[in-house]
């Protein structure tokens, strides 16, 4: 017996947990009672089954067991009825010839040749007599066959058995038969005999009698056995059941059948017997029988096939179930959207996640060829979409495309839709199964990310602002200085103006003096006021935008606090520009941002080293041309101390830094901002001492 398994209201699947919640009472099995019903009635139903064919099977090898028998016993009562007759023919055809042997001759020689001629071909005969009127003996023949010791005096006996049947003949006035008697033969054996006596008529008055001896075990064996079959014994006997003579086979089978039939003699009544016997009671007595049972044993095999059949059609259909409920738990649970469509492009399947994220039900879906879900805006460039695909002209979409779906509130949202062929499970190409993800929470991340990238970002740029401050002071310092000196010089030059002379070329000297004390004033404040907007420039946020940006502009926008920064460490900043470089595509702010951290971060390896030369090199040239892309490559080669190996592997980690006030986040940043341009950002040591960081920006091809 297999282990009970759940009722079907309650599925399990092997391992997955019991849905029964632990610590909970567990609930009185309802099901055992349930079950054992159905089990007892589909048991019953098979035993019923099983007893029916049974008492068929017994039955009809049974009947048709009788069937034999009374067809052996019909047999047989007909061949009792048949060796009657033939005695019964035999008897009278021996009658004639006795009737014929007295009328023909009246000398006794003659007379006894003549029976002895008639003794040779009935050999059932074993004596022929001749009497007269009153019995008494005139003549008489014996078989030559079997000599006999006849006692003559008891013959003529008034009681002797020939006496009493002619007195018997005389009275019927015909032929009589005497009842059976034994008598002793020749040999020592004895044999049961019998008379009978032929009345002989001369004009009605009797004249003698004509007396035949009959062998009964003669007459089986001449007139009898040799037409029956060779296992039935066949035998005389008394009415009363006692045997008189007998032939046939001594083998005895167990299975006995007898017939018997009266042979009725005037003046004697005889029964004759048949035996017949079969070997052993057999199971399949003819063809019939044999063909009954093996059709039977047929049946129970088909029988036995059926039961086996059911169980496993029974078991098939319990699996089947099981997987199907697996399957239907697995749709149910799933997150992601199934949709499957014909190739009429109706829909003909949609999973609850689907539903769930349209907010339409699946009765208002299957069936339709439209999407009740598109944007109306957008609906006819996805109708296009569907007949493309519908058409086979579009390619199954493995990696998925994005789209904007409608809920039923009408609210939209981004999709990921994965398609591909429908194929059935005899390989035909039925419909087309998409996948849908909604990808609203996933943008939202994205965009929460992007934020805090650009706050980042700025957090980063104010850090660079508050760190140059004390550049910018130094740097403004100089122009702000030449600027007060030039405007306390032309002070003094207008107060000098008062008390000198009114000489007009002395005076014309001083105007001159002047407009070039002014004019370096404007060129100063100018300067400082370039050096100002660069940093504000830099730390204002501006929206992000992409343009296209010749290199030596990005070069330039960076190179005043490039070498504001160099100047104080003793750098030198050298700029190498292929010539007809193209423009690249990008948002300039950043990428000035990342040159700028790069050779910030070269000027500082360099700080407190006694390297030679020191020297900070920004390059830009062109790396690949191909018919849809190139590529410009920026470098910034410095002579500073180099990177580990360990500092390498967490160069661009966040927040890891190896300098006091640095904040780690420089290089982290510069990568991102260049990843998202689809460049890339690397370094390399620059032998025989410093490093190389390079980064690479697209450049669209120029029609
Ligand atoms: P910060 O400059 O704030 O330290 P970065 O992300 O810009 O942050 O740099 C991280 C670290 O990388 C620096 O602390 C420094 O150790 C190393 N580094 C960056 N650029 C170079 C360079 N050109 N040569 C040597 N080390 C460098």
């Amino acid at each position: 017996m297999s282990a009970p398994t759940p009722p079907p209201d309650s599925i399990s699947f092997p391992g997955f947990p019991d849905s029964t919640p632990t610590g909970a009472e567990p609930a009185p099995p309802r099901w055992p009672w349930r079950r054992w019903r159905s089990a007892w009635r589909r048991w019953s139903l098979w035993t019923v089954l099983v007893v029916l064919v049974v008492s068929m099977l017994i039955t009809l090898v049974w009947l048709a067991g009788r069937y034999e028998a009374v067809q052996v016993q019909d047999r047989l009562e007909r061949d009792a009825a048949n060796a009657v007759a033939d005695v019964r023919a035999a008897l009278n055809r021996n009658l004639q010839d006795l009737q014929a042997l007295s009328a023909q001759s009246s000398d006794p020689q003659e007379w006894r040749a003549r029976a002895a001629e008639v003794l040779q071909v009935r050999r059932e005969i074993l004596r022929i007599e001749w009497r007269d009127s009153r019995v008494r003996l005139q003549s008489y023949a014996e078989t030559p066959y079997r000599p006999m010791q006849w006692e003559e005096g008891l013959r003529d006996d008034s009681q002797s058995h020939a006496q009493l049947t002619c007195a018997n003949a005389r009275r019927l006035n015909g032929p009589a038969y005497s009842p059976s008697y034994f008598q002793l033969l020749n040999e020592g054996l004895g044999s049961e005999m019998m008379e009978v006596c032929l009345p002989l008529s001369h004009s009605g008055r009797v004249d003698g009698f004509i007396i035949a001896t009959y062998s009964l075990q003669s007459i089986l064996v001449n007139q009898v056995s040799k037409n029956l079959a060779h296992s039935q014994e066949v035998s005389f006997t008394e009415p009363d059941g006692t045997r008189l003579a007998l032939v046939g086979a001594a083998w005895r089978g167990t299975r006995v059948f007898t017939a018997q039939q009266i042979l009725d003699l005037p003046g004697n009544m005889l029964v004759l017997r048949l035996d017949h016997w079969h070997r052993a009671p057999s199971v399949f007595p003819n063809v019939l029988t044999a063909l009954v049972t093996t059709m039977s044993i047929a049946l129970g095999t088909v029988l036995v096939i059926l039961v086996r059949d059911n169980r496993r059609r029974l078991r098939a259909e319990r699996d089947l179930g099981e997987a199907l409920a697996f399957r239907k738990a697995m749709e149910d649970s799933l997150i992601t959207g199934l949709r499957a469509r014909d190739l009429k492009g109706r829909i003909s399947y949609v999973n609850p996640a689907f539903c769930d994220m349209v907010g339409f039900s699946s009765e208002e879906l299957l069936g339709l060829n439209f999407a009740p879900y598109w944007p109306p805006e957008l609906s006819e460039e996805y109708h296009q979409r569907q007949l493309k695909r519908l058409a086979g002209k579009a390619p199954p979409s493995r990696e998925g495309y994005e789209s904007v779906f409608m809920r039923k509130d009408g609210t939209r949202f981004p999709v990921l839709i994965f398609e591909a062929p429908l194929i059935s499970a005899q390989g035909r190409h039925t419909g087309w199964m998409s996948a849908f993800l909604d990808i609203s929470e996933q943008r939202r991340m994205e965009e929460l990310s992007r934020a805090s990238q650009e706050r980042l970002q700025a957090t980063a740029r104010l850090a660079t602002v508050g760190e140059m401050a004390s550049l910018l002071s130094h740097e403004l310092t100089q122009p702000l200085m030449t600027i007060a000196s030039y405007a306390t010089g032309s002070l003094n030059m207008l107060g000098q103006h008062d008390s000198a002379s009114d000489n007009p070329a002395t005076l014309r000297q001083q105007l001159q003096d002047l407009r070039t004390a002014m004019q370096r004033i404007a060129h100063q404040a100018e300067r400082a006021g370039r050096v100002i907007k660069s940093v504000r420039d830099f730390v204002r946020r501006r929206d992000q935008s992409r343009e296209l940006v010749h290199a030596s502009e990005l070069v330039d926008a960076v190179l005043p606090l490039v070498r504001m920064q160099a100047r104080k460490l003793g750098v030198r900043v050298i700029t190498q520009l292929d010539n007809d470089l193209p423009p690249v595509l990008c948002d300039p702010t950043m990428i000035e941002q990342v040159l700028l951290n790069l050779a910030r971060n070269g000027t500082q390896a360099m700080d407190g080293m006694e390297t030679h030369p020191r020297e900070l090199t920004l390059r830009v040239r062109q790396t690949t041309t191909s018919a849809h892309a190139s590529w410009l490559e920026f470098s910034v080669i410095d002579c500073g101390s180099g990177i580990d190996e360990a500092v390498s592997d967490q160069l661009f980690t966040p927040f890891f830094t190896t300098r006091e006030e640095g904040m780690g986040l420089g290089l982290s940043l510069c990568r991102t901002v260049i990843e998202q341009h689809g460049g890339t950002l690397r370094h390399s040591a620059n032998l025989p001492r410093g490093t190389v960081f390079s980064f690479t920006l697209p450049a669209p091809p120029q029609n």
